[in-house]
């Protein structure tokens, strides 16, 4: 028994050969595993459900519920750029939205799940901007919008980040350890498992007195990746 973890797919039409390695994956290793958790990111843009029908999108969903059509749970969380994937898109899958932040049982161990973005709180001009788009009736007037409407906004929105991010110390884009430290405590330890940073590797951090892991997946654009965890504990696996 085990289940495995990706994130930060970046999932676009722009990069096929990332695809043919996520269809590759879903077969194997996914179908292997009797759940498969999606920390955020899958997609590098998702302007809503009603948007599930354009070839591109409906090619990941179908490979997703062939998955689960397997017998592979899916859960799904959301992460900075897939944001607005909603029931519509789940149903369609067979999968299952999770809360950012989530804690489940692992195997007998306890594990923080999230997408990784929240912890990253020195980026106080990113967390601004997120508690805007998490705003629901910013999403509502959104979404309220032609799909070709909100095409073009969000790809203005991604040059703007593209910009932002190279301005930005490499510090101020990797978690603050002391909101980690604050997670672990919160949620009762001894494990987080994150995506978000592009900073795949597995960390220790001792919180009162208690030694806690913390794992990095990777992102896609550079290296293909996922972790395996059982009653043992993770494997980081390339692809
Ligand atoms: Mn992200």
């Amino acid at each position: 028994m085990h289940s495995i973890f990706i994130s930060d797919l970046h999932l676009a039409p722009e990069r096929p050969q990332i695809l043919d390695v996520f269809f590759r994956f879903v077969i194997d290793p996914a179908m292997r595993a009797e759940a498969l958790y999606i920390l955020g990111d899958l997609f590098e843009t998702w302007i809503g459900d009603d948007d599930l029908d354009d070839g591109f999108n409906a090619t990941v969903t179908d490979a997703l519920s062939r998955l689960t059509g397997g017998g592979t749970r899916l859960y799904l969380m959301h992460g900075n750029r897939d944001l607005l994937l909603g029931q519509a898109f789940a149903v369609r899958c067979g999968a299952q939205l999770i809360a950012d932040p989530l804690v489940v049982d692992l195997y007998g161990a306890r594990t923080l799940l999230m997408h990784g973005d929240t912890l990253c709180s020195d980026d106080i001009e990113y967390q601004k901007f997120r508690a805007h788009v998490h705003d629901p009736n910013v999403q509502r007037a959104f979404l309220a919008q032609p799909l070709l409407d909100r095409r073009r906004q969000v790809q203005g929105l991604r040059s703007e980040s593209e910009q932002s991010k190279q301005r930005k110390s490499e510090e101020i884009m990797d978690v603050t350890t002391a909101t980690v430290e604050v997670a672990l405590r919160n949620h009762g330890y001894p494990r987080l498992i994150h995506g978000h940073t592009h900073r795949p590797g597995r960390h220790v951090h001792v919180v009162d007195g208690r030694p806690c892991e913390r794992w990095v997946l990777p992102d896609w654009y550079t290296r293909c990746g996922y972790l395996r965890c059982d009653a043992e504990g993770c494997t980081a696996i390339a692809l």
